[in-house]
């Protein structure tokens, strides 16, 4: 099955019965159902939201203390968790991963990433002060001056386009909202590490 459509599940979480993966009464696509007690296990696209934390122009930066893109730099967000607002979300990751209190300000960018199943937003934020640490998964922590951003080294396309985006609406005093689609990487771009996200 193409990458983008499932994971592979085999077993029901409900009940431990084998699952069939096939298109469901009423429905268009298919589905992991259950042999046994027909429980539908519906997959959808993971959140992953974050900060542009600032302080006085700069940006922090998180370099990341885990898989994948381990060594690499990127700002601080991460899974979605039920129960919690999108702006919760980018709030908790920047605390989790750099140890730092924000107040999340306007959502900034959306970047689908239809192959890989997520949809990335991220929040323009401001550091309530200077007491940042790394978190667990992060390897150092830091804050970047425009020109000092590490192009050659961040981890993902979202992260980069949207710093991108931030310093030019910056020169140009106005921000705006900004979204995009990240298609799949090709496998030359994967040799070049400043391509890589
Ligand atoms: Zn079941």
């Amino acid at each position: 099955m193409p990458a983008n459509q499932s994971a592979n599940m085999k077993y029901c979480s409900l009940c431990g019965s084998p699952v069939d993966f096939r298109i469901p009464q009423d429905d268009n696509r298919a589905r992991h159902v259950c042999t046994s007690c027909g429980e539908i296990h519906y997959q959808n696209p993971k959140m992953i939201v974050g900060a542009i934390p600032e302080w006085q122009g700069n940006i922090l930066l998180c370099r990341r203390a885990i898989e994948p893109r381990h060594g690499l730099w990127t700002l601080p967000a991460g899974f979605m968790e039920n129960g919690e607002t999108t702006a919760e979300a980018a709030a908790r990751e920047t605390l989790e991963e750099a140890n730092a209190l924000v107040t999340i300000g306007e959502l900034y960018s959306l970047y689908n990433v239809p192959h890989i199943n997520q949809v990335h937003l991220l929040f323009r934020a401001t550091l309530h002060n200077t007491n940042f640490s790394p978190g667990i998964e992060s390897l150092e922590v830091r804050l970047f001056s425009e020109q000092d951003i590490p192009w050659e080294t961040l981890a993902f396309r979202p992260v980069r386009f949207t710093l991108q985006h931030y310093f030019a609406d910056r020169r140009k005093g106005i921000f705006q909202f900004h979204t995009g689609d990240i298609p799949p990487l090709q496998a030359a771009q994967t040799d070049s590490l400043t391509k890589r996200l």
